[in-house]
């Protein structure tokens, strides 16, 4: 029922607001409709606080709106290319959270040095070259930055995070912006060590497979 999804984007936008990942109106997230081929997502430059669940706006793969009042996201282009090229992405989360900013404006990616961030986003955290908010050129450069991990991030700008569900994505979001806080304060009482590759695989296969009550 794309009610339920409008209402679970409402819920999830004061969880950001709440979790401090999102400032005033920035930062936007959507969630796909499998069956009707459709995706919803957050109405643009809109207070969270304010959001109800008919200010969502419901767009088709096309990016034709069917449904809603409001001026969709800006960042739908991006929205949109993510869903056309991972049939595995249900939810996207876009913030603009603090740490992860600052290494994005350094453009230094967050290496996994931590293990629940490997195990979320399958390894490092990369940089999408820079593009204006809300260009298609952004929306390609994230995609290629993604690839097939859970989370990227935007030069100059914020991070995506990605999900199987929307408590999933924002789970990534949460610990994608724990990492960068990690990552950031490491480097003032040593040098931050890296996971090894094959580790991290280790790590993600287990969260994926066994983790928690599988
Ligand atoms: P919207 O308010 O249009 O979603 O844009 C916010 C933003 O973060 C742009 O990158
Ligand atoms: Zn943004």
């Amino acid at each position: 029922m794309i009610i339920k999804l409008k209402q679970q984007l409402v819920k999830t936008s004061l969880r950001l607001v709440e979790k401090g990942l999102v400032v005033a109106t920035w930062g936007n997230l959507s969630i796909r409709e499998e069956k009707k081929q459709v995706f919803v997502i957050t109405p643009s430059g809109m207070p969270y606080e304010k959001l109800n669940p008919e200010d969502m706006v419901t767009l088709d793969f096309k990016g034709n709106v069917l449904e809603g009042e409001r001026k969709p996201s800006t960042e739908t282009p991006l929205h949109l290319e993510i869903y056309k090229a991972r049939e595995d992405v249900k939810a996207i989360i876009h913030t603009h959270s603090i740490f992860a900013s600052a290494c994005a404006v350094s453009r230094v990616a967050i290496p996994p040095v931590i293990e629940d961030l490997a195990s979320l986003v399958g390894g490092s955290v990369d940089i999408a070259d820079y593009a204006l908010p809300g260009s298609e050129e952004l929306a390609k450069n994230a995609l290629k930055a993604l690839g097939e991990k859970n989370a990227v991030l935007l030069a100059n700008h914020g991070v995506i995070a990605v999900g199987p569900t929307v408590d999933e994505a924002f789970k990534t979001a949460c610990l994608v912006e724990k990492a960068a806080c990690i990552f950031i304060n490491a480097h003032l009482v040593g040098v931050p060590k890296v996971i090894s590759k094959e580790d991290v695989k280790t790590l993600r296969n287990y969260y994926v497979n066994k983790y928690g009550q599988k």
